[in-house]
């Protein structure tokens, strides 16, 4: 099973204290008109130019493995190793936001409007992860449709470049998954394009085979554990 999904703009626009935080903006600090003013803007931009898109292939645990196990170049341990002999179900996926906002981003730069600029790629950057967020929806509602797994049945995505998960990984994935289909690519050293972009695995697994502690080799030098927040919300679900 593999699904193309045409994404709804509006329900991926970031809200301003999610973007400002990614900017490094405290949740607590009201943040000055002149902020304000730059948010909208970015936002307008977003609307305006954002082509989300999507696409997620279903694939078997002996088949991931092999997709996984990529160049050979990931940590000796990884969640993702550990986590996804225990899934339901698994799915391969990427979105992309489109050429155009990335083409904006890289124009306000070279405008040195910077504030612009970093604003418009704070925007993207979270519209990516709602973007994420709105295939995840699709491949659950397709699970739930076929089968019953259980309201414990939890989804979370992890990528290649993150969690042990070597940034080569990307070639075997884009093999399997084709998304060239939504107009993605990679170059010589897998940096994508278009550049807001994210691709990885969604694993469907009992919500208590997701949690682990931050004992592998990438968690040591890892400088944002968004690993924690996202286990801390699954504890809200
Ligand atoms: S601590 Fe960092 S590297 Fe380790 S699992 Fe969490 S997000 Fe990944």
């Amino acid at each position: 099973m593999s699904e193309i999904v045409e994404i709804n703009l509006e329900r991926i626009i970031p809200q301003m204290e999610k973007v400002l935080k990614h900017q490094g903006i405290p949740e607590n600090t009201a943040p000055s008109e002149k902020i304000i003013e730059v948010f909208n803007t970015s936002r307008e931009h977003f609307r305006r130019l954002g082509e989300p898109r999507g696409i997620w292939v279903e694939i078997s645990k002996e088949a991931f493995a092999e997709v996984y196990r990529g160049e050979g170049h990931n940590d000796s341990t990884t969640p993702v190793a550990d986590i996804f002999p225990y899934a339901g179900k698994l799915a391969l996926f990427a979105v992309t936001l489109g050429e155009a906002v990335s083409l904006k981003i890289n124009s306000l730069m070279a405008e040195y409007d910077f504030a612009g600029g970093s604003m418009l790629d704070s925007v993207a950057s979270e519209g990516a992860e709602l973007a994420a967020d709105y295939l995840q929806e699709s491949f659950m509602n397709d699970y739930l449709k076929k089968a019953n797994p259980g309201s414990e049945i939890k989804i979370l995505r992890y990528s290649p470049g993150y969690c042990g998960w070597h940034i080569s990984g990307q070639k075997k994935l884009f093999g399997y998954l084709n998304p060239e289909k939504i107009k993605m690519s990679f170059n010589d050293r897998y940096l994508m394009s278009p550049l807001k972009s994210i691709t990885g695995v969604m694993i469907a697994a009992r919500k208590e085979k997701h949690y682990f502690e931050m004992i592998y080799p990438c968690c040591g030098s890892c400088r944002t554990p968004s690993c924690r927040e996202r286990l801390t919300e699954l504890e809200r679900e």
